[in-house]
């Protein structure tokens, strides 16, 4: 008889962005539920993996991240939000975003301690949160304009409270934190022992000329936040799985003591040709004004059927209601839109712990616009 395992997860099954997607294939239908583009990548970069690869960067690189990585972002972080981090101390290269919120909340957890997060949520904040044997303390953003109600967060702090969980441009609803949000988080966390995880990885993606209010903005914030960031959304490469976390250098050195023993060292060729890459300002600056286009195309087309768009104001996703539609859950709609119309979208009750149902679903809007058209005009069918 093999050994049984005691589950650190044993509600977990399997995430909803895989069900969807094997559902879409399987049933041949467009899909605009999982977050990730379906036209191709800056040749420029990918030609400069392909040259770094030849040029024999095929090593374990620094366990920190190419220092030259380190550098290109320090000098973006410099230009983005005037901070001056050290690339030496301050910043880590990493396999990816989650991973990188994953190592921030495993070096600052201790079982019991509890920490805030916002519902809807991304689905990897609450098991991580569990699997580190601490407990989280949902807060649901406000329906429909998805805004933090801070006096709810004042009255949820408690001497347990370890952390805060924030995530801007916000997956799944495309909110993002403004000014205000960074007055009342300032005054929760001042004089306070409360760390923040802040969930960036949407931050060139904002449109209507917003402003991303990165923590590494805000001194009085970022002294106490793990600031992470992904460069496969950035770089329209979600599988390159490649990304880094900014943080104070005390805070850091405890977060890499947990880094050497996991990953220890990440992708290295991509690190080289991303440290080129990210010099030229303009590939990311445009980034927002191209993804707005497409989430105002599929605004324009999807005013041709009966769901009804809630506003987004970042991200790859905008969520449209249903209500005039139809009374079934999410989760039965999204799954007889895929069947019967052949279009997948995501049930925005997945984002929730107890799976609460507002009749929403969550679209990609980062795809070419004929698969935009194509999954429109069979919408119009509703
Ligand atoms: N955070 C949020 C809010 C996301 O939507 C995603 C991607 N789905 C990530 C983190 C993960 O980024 P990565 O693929 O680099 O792990």
């Amino acid at each position: 008889m093999p050994p049984t395992i005691q589950s650190k997860q044993p509600h977990a099954g399997t995430t909803i962005f895989t069900v969807m997607s094997v559902l879409a294939a399987q049933h041949n239908a467009i899909n605009l539920g999982q977050g990730f583009p379906d036209f191709s990548m800056d040749e420029e970069l990918t030609s400069l993996v392909c040259t770094a690869m030849k040029n024999g960067h095929n090593q374990y690189v620094h366990m920190n991240g190419l220092l030259q990585l380190r550098e290109s972002i320090a000098e973006k972080i410099n230009f983005l939000y005037n901070n001056p981090v050290d690339p030496e101390t301050a910043i880590t290269v990493t396999p990816g975003g989650t991973y990188a919120i994953y190592t921030a909340l495993t070096t600052i957890l201790q079982p019991g301690d509890e920490v805030i997060v916002f519902e809807p949520a991304y689905d990897s904040y609450i098991p991580t949160i569990e699997i580190n044997g601490a407990v989280p303390v949902i807060i649901p953003l406000r329906f429909p304009g998805y805004s933090i109600d801070w006096d709810l967060v004042k009255k949820k702090i408690s001497t347990k409270t370890k952390a805060i969980l924030l995530n801007s441009p916000h997956n799944p609803t495309g909110s993002i934190l403004g000014a205000n949000d960074i007055e009342q988080l300032k005054d929760v966390v001042r004089g306070t022992n409360i760390f923040i995880v802040s969930d960036e990885v949407y931050e060139h993606l904002i449109f209507d000329g917003l402003q991303h209010e990165s923590m590494l903005r805000h001194p009085e914030l970022f002294e106490r936040s793990f600031v992470c960031f992904s460069f496969g959304k950035t770089y329209h490469c979600t599988g390159w799985k490649i990304g880094y976390c900014v943080a104070p250098g005390a805070m850091m050195g405890e977060f890499r003591k947990i880094h050497q023993f996991n990953s220890f060292s990440c992708n290295s060729t991509v690190q080289f040709a991303l440290a080129d890459f990210l010099k030229q300002r303009d590939k990311y600056l445009q980034l927002g004004s191209f993804l707005q286009q497409k989430r105002d195309y599929f605004e324009k087309l999807m005013q041709q059927t009966k769901f009804k768009a809630l506003p987004s104001y970042g991200s790859y996703f905008q969520l449209y209601r249903y209500d005039g539609l139809s009374d079934e859950s999410e989760k039965d709609f999204a799954i007889r839109l895929t069947k019967e119309y052949k279009v997948t979208a995501i049930p925005t009750s997945v984002f929730y712990k107890e799976g609460t149902d507002n009749k929403v679903l969550r679209f990609c809007f980062a795809k070419k616009e004929a698969t935009l058209e194509a999954a429109v005009n069979r919408l119009m069918k509703l």
